[in-house]
């Protein structure tokens, strides 16, 4: 494994967890003003705005990977069947029994924080909180295999295997990250496919951002004609659950949170 890992010192793991809290409290802003009606559009202006005004920068606003065209909004609105990536629109409104997943990246003072959740609006199946509920507890299923020492390969296993258990399936074409100063960096964290104890050793101080993408049917994406928008390939809803974490002896440590959007009620 060469991963090129990027391991922060604690000064810079408080610039990055100054970037994680405003994530955290734009989630929750945007959460106050998700119901039945709104459209992905104002959401997407209720967290630029939040963001600016609390001294950050939209992190996905024109972010701009290889042969891609820029991103062109804060937020990734990704309402129902599609998994992530949905790019915000007056187009696009919700209504009673979506779900939405809406993914915050913030950069400030040069360093980057980035978290998802997903939302429910208004009253939503019983099968889809379901999925909701067992999407979140992969994530701090993953979240806890990040401790220095471990590797990659155990992330994938404690995420895949869990939604697995509950028939659901693990999106392979996105997966998570390391970040810092840069959005993306080593090493990749994919939801599913590595082995346990197998893949990139996890050194104490890396900052990785877990991110399981879990679908109710097929894991097959496949990508609107804007270039970005990716869909469960049969229309099914899709969960995404993020955290930003760094890499701690024994346990890791959680930077970004979602204790402002669940004290909303
Ligand atoms: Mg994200
Ligand atoms: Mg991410």
């Amino acid at each position: 494994m060469s991963a090129r890992l990027i391991v922060k010192t604690d000064e810079q793991v408080e610039l990055i967890r100054q970037s994680c809290l405003l994530v955290g409290r734009t989630l929750a802003e945007v959460k106050k003003h998700i119901r039945p009606g709104v459209s992905t559009k104002v959401l997407d202006k209720v967290a630029e705005d939040f963001i600016r005004s609390h001294g950050g920068e939209p992190a996905f606003l024109n972010y701009a990977p290889s042969n891609h065209k820029p991103f062109p909004a804060t937020i990734c609105a990704s309402p129902n069947d599609v998994v992530v990536h949905g790019i915000p629109s007056e187009n696009v409104v919700l209504k009673e029994g979506d779900i939405i997943s809406v993914d915050v990246g913030v950069k400030m003072n040069g360093w980057y924080g980035d978290s998802a959740y997903t939302f429910t609006v208004g009253e939503v199946a019983p099968e889809v909180l379901r999925l909701l509920h067992v999407t979140k507890e992969s994530l701090y299923k993953g979240v806890e295999q990040a401790y220095a020492g471990s590797r990659v390969g155990n992330i994938s296993y404690a995420v895949s295997s869990h939604v697995t258990a509950h028939g659901y399936s693990v999106v392979r074409e996105m997966v998570g990250h390391g970040l810092g100063q840069n959005l993306h960096e080593e090493p990749s964290i994919p939801n599913a496919g590595v082995k346990r104890g197998h893949g990139v050793k996890l050194l104490e101080g890396l900052v990785i951002a877990i991110e399981p993408m879990i679908n109710m049917g097929t894991a097959k994406l496949k990508i609107d004609s804007d270039g970005w928008t990716a869909r469960a390939a049969d229309g099914k809803p899709s969960a995404h659950f993020e955290h930003t974490v760094v890499v701690r002896r024994g346990k890791p440590e959680i930077l970004t949170t979602f204790e402002f959007i669940e004290s909303l009620s």
